[in-house]
């Protein structure tokens, strides 16, 4: 008998955690990190409503912190198993689970004033260093699309869906009272034509299919991205001579952004303005993609033979140390920063904010989501005034922002995503990773197609026949 239950991004975006049952052998399909209650409940994650030592093994969709950030918790907690993903997840997934780390022991202890007097609050870390470590001894890496036999009777095989280098949609193939059945997983779901990444692939038929829904009644804009970062950079540093700081997550926006410059600046489109990756994770990222340069798109990999390194040239820096990082912010050329966080909820860029955010000779250009209650949604929403380092500052640079750069497919793309299953054969098509008003905007819509849908509520359990 096969059994799934949702235990993670169940009418909510984050958290991603699906337990697959297949006669007893279990199998969690991404145990991500749920920010749901906020960064300040992380330990909530470590309540698993299952024991972790009866995991007999974790295959994780992408690298993405919500989708893979709470396996070292499951591996502190008793988990014994191996992690299967493809090569780049692993990479990207330890370096971003050792970030975690990171955040976590700078929020470990924190002082708050509250009248007269310092409070402090103790938020021991979700996992340590040693557990990442651990984490990343169980990865077992396998190729796309080739099928790979977990045990008999069970196969699975990972198909590329852009989003993130290494992200796949995983397709279980299962013997189960003398038939074949077929589940996948979509994971995140990315978008045709996105810089350096491949275009998602078709899932082939199945039986059921768990998709996203993040964008589920949402369309991404028609803006193109190298238009948008042209007029940005014309008006801002070549007609103004300011500053263009451009809010970026470390792995995967920031590599897609300094392609795209790469290839505005290659043509001559623009006099040279000098650029600074200030992020060290970017770097290591940026490795990372050079690494799995054979995985990027055609026209990245022909960028590459004609041009060389997609990530490299002459006007563009990676900064290395905090001493520099100073130096930039208070920089007096024209220049653009492509620093993290992309939300402005702490790293480098909250220096180049402090330095810049009252200056009218700079931009601030968002290229991603900025959640309720961050530094980057008050200044998308237009407050006048932001605190910053406990000071109260005017807001008198400029703030744009476009979805060229967003990572997930649209409305349209999840969709197109399940049209591709013939309705006749898909059984059900089960809705996770998503709020609940995007979730019942996509359920209508494939109903109205003819497709069965389900939103599984945390802990529903379904038995796939
Ligand atoms: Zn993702």
């Amino acid at each position: 008998m096969i059994k799934l239950t949702t235990w993670g991004a169940a009418q909510q975006v984050t958290g991603s955690m699906h337990l697959l049952e297949i006669d007893g052998y279990k199998i969690l399909v991404d145990c991500g990190l749920d920010y749901e209650h906020g960064n300040n409940d992380m330990l909530k994650n470590e309540d698993f409503p299952f024991s972790p030592t009866d995991i007999d093994l974790v295959v994780l969709t992408h690298a993405h912190i919500d989708h893979s950030g709470n396996i070292p918790t499951l591996v502190r907690k008793g988990f014994a198993g191996q992690v299967l993903c493809t090569a780049p997840t692993a990479r990207l997934g330890e370096l971003l689970m050792l970030d975690s780390v990171n955040i976590f022991m700078r929020k470990e202890r924190r002082k708050v004033k509250r009248k007269n007097r310092t409070v402090t609050f103790h938020n021991p870390p979700l996992y340590l260093q040693k557990h990442v470590m651990e984490t990343a001894d169980r990865f077992v890496t396998i190729a796309f699309k080739k099928p790979f036999h977990i045990k008999d009777g069970i196969q699975v095989t990972f198909i590329p869906v852009g989003h993130l280098l290494g992200a796949a949609a995983v397709v279980f193939e299962i013997e189960d009272e003398g038939k074949t059945k077929r589940i996948a997983f979509t994971g995140d779901i990315g978008r045709k034509g996105y810089p350096i990444l491949q275009d998602p692939e078709p899932i082939p038929q199945v039986d059921y299919l768990i998709s996203e829904s993040t964008y589920g009644g949402r369309w991404h804009s028609d803006q193109n991205l190298e238009e948008v970062l042209l007029k940005a950079i014309e008006e801002t540093c070549i007609k103004t001579r300011g500053k263009l700081i451009i809010p970026a997550f470390s792995i995967g926006r920031t590599q897609a952004l300094v392609y795209s410059l790469n290839r505005i600046f290659s043509k001559g489109l623009l006099p040279m303005v000098k650029i600074f990756v200030d992020s060290p994770l970017a770097n290591y990222a940026t490795e990372v993609y050079r690494r799995f340069n054979s995985l990027l798109n055609q026209e990245a990999q022909e960028f590459y033979a004609r041009e060389g390194d997609q990530f490299s040239f002459d006007n563009l820096r990676y900064v290395e140390d905090l001493q520099e990082s100073q130096e930039i912010s208070n920089y007096y050329e024209p220049c653009i920063i492509i620093s993290s966080a992309g939300m402005l909820e702490g790293g480098r860029i909250q220096d180049h904010l402090y330095n810049n955010i009252q200056n009218y000779y700079c931009t601030i250009l968002f290229i991603g989501y900025c959640a309720p209650g961050t530094l980057g949604n008050r200044l998308l929403r237009g407050d006048p005034i932001v605190k910053l380092r406990h000071r109260d500052l005017s807001v008198f640079a400029k703030i744009q922002r476009t979805d060229a750069l967003s990572g997930h497919g649209d409305h349209n793309d999840l969709v197109n995503n399940v049209l591709q299953q013939d309705n006749n054969k898909l059984k059900n098509v089960f809705l996770v990773h998503g709020e609940p008003i995007s979730m019942e905007a996509l359920k209508n819509d494939l109903e109205e197609k003819g497709y069965r849908v389900e939103i599984p509520m945390k802990g529903q359990t379904f038995v796939l026949g």
